[in-house]
């Protein structure tokens, strides 16, 4: 429940930030986890042990992927420890060398992933618009040594999907999407997970629907699901057999477990997810400077990102300075994608890239707000209120805080 603010002084804001009583008596998280059912988990959790099977193939572990390949309606769905490890296995398979094509306004992890297997990630700008890889773009970064285009669905909302296959195909190139952010989303009619060669979801616990740690490679190459299904499990085809360099990427029974049972509660979540956004997106509607990124009219999406982008040139307040308000109220919001992949180690100072403006732009107006089964919309509000307070008093947030002491990160899941 929300507290209310006090007034210390007479004439100061009734913010945290100027010694009130923060606003939210517990932390929001962006990425807390949503768990419905925990009971429908523990059943399962039993009959596991009843079984006595806990990983390698089990029934949860290949439940899972039918569920999975079912709803995106592809042929093949490979489970995976994580969706890193997924995207690692996904470009062993391709056999990607050299050079990839990859935005930098992403989490890290996707670019962590090629580089981890000795490929050159190549940092591309995205569009303002979508924040999505720029098709526009691509093309003039494609050398000699590319082997793939690797696109990110960011926020959950479809890449331009055919301008990227049309480069893909004309340039002999394969195309692979990172869909992480991306269950249960659609380019269109068409489910995200049947585009390109293939598509990586992550069912990590910050994500909206979760296996703990998880993560799937969806597609309908007969001959590319099976290298991957082999190079999860050590490479193995046989009972003692290996057909190439493998790794571990197996998910344990438990955590197919949770995943079938969070697939089974997407209804809440996704409502929750719904009325949070709405009552954010209507919060925020008059606020200077602050565009909230909306669904697609034809795209199927989650809600689960209440992304903000905070273009300083217009809003009071610059991102940062309302970032370091609300965390004073417990409003744990988070800078994403900031700085950016290419300015993050190992990729700092490394090669040359070219100039990426739009994420540089991006990287400093973007601010994620929590959502999710933690909150009620009312709470949204709230927040929506405690933004404009913000802007209101911006002066005295600007002189009160003219240097941003390192805001302090706790763990969300
Ligand atoms: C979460 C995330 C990943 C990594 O997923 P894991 O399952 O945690 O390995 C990769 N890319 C993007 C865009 C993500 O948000």
């Amino acid at each position: 429940m929300p507290v209310a603010a006090g007034n210390p002084r007479h004439g100061t804001p009734s913010l945290a930030v100027f010694g009130a009583v923060p606003r939210f008596s517990r932390q929001l998280h962006v990425g807390a986890p949503n768990v419905v059912d925990p009971e429908a988990f523990i059943q399962r959790l039993r009959r596991i042990f009843d079984r006595n099977r806990l990983t390698n193939g089990g029934p949860e572990e290949r439940e899972l992927e039918q569920v999975i390949a079912e709803r995106v309606g592809v042929r093949h769905c490979i489970a995976v420890v994580n969706a890193t490890t997924a995207l690692q296995i996904l470009c062993r398979a391709l056999d990607w060398h050299g050079q990839v094509i990859v935005p930098s306004f992403t989490f890290v992890g996707t670019a962590h992933a090629l580089a981890w297997l000795g490929i050159q990630p190549v940092f591309c700008d995205v569009d303002p618009d979508t924040h999505n890889i720029d098709p526009r773009l691509v093309e003039d970064l494609i050398t000699e040594r590319t082997t793939g285009i690797l696109g990110v669905h960011l926020w959950g909302r479809p890449c331009d999907v055919d301008a990227l296959q049309r480069i893909a195909t004309e340039r002999k190139l394969d195309l692979v999407f990172d869909a992480a952010h991306a269950w249960g989303c659609s380019s269109g009619s068409t489910p995200i997970g049947r585009f390109g060669r293939a598509e990586v979801f992550s069912f990590h616990a910050t994500k909206w629907v979760h296996a703990f740690e998880g993560g799937a490679i969806a597609t309908d190459d007969d001959e590319l699901a099976k290298r991957c299904a082999a190079i999860k499990r050590f490479g193995f085809v046989g009972y003692d057999r290996t057909s190439t360099l493998g790794i571990n990427g197996t998910m344990s029974e438990a955590a197919a477990a949770m995943g079938l049972v969070s697939l089974k509660t997407e209804g809440p979540i996704l409502q929750r997810n719904r009325a949070n956004f709405e009552a954010y997106a209507e919060g925020l509607r008059r606020l200077p400077g602050v565009r909230i990124v909306q669904p697609t009219a034809e795209n199927r999406w989650h809600y689960h990102y209440v992304v903000l982008e905070i273009d300083e040139t217009v809003a009071p307040l610059h991102r940062d300075l309302l970032q370091r308000v609300l965390w004073e109220e417990r409003v744990l919001a988070r800078r994403y994608f900031y700085p950016g992949c290419h300015r993050l180690e190992p990729y700092r100072g490394v090669g040359t890239h070219r100039p990426l403006p739009v994420t540089e732009r991006l990287a400093h107006r973007t601010l994620a707000l929590p959502t999710g089964l933690q909150m009620e919309p009312h709470e949204a509000a709230s927040v929506c209120e405690l933004v404009h307070t913000a802007f209101e008093h911006a002066a005295a947030v600007r002189k009160g805080l003219p240097e941003l002491p390192p805001i302090e990160w706790h763990e969300p899941a």
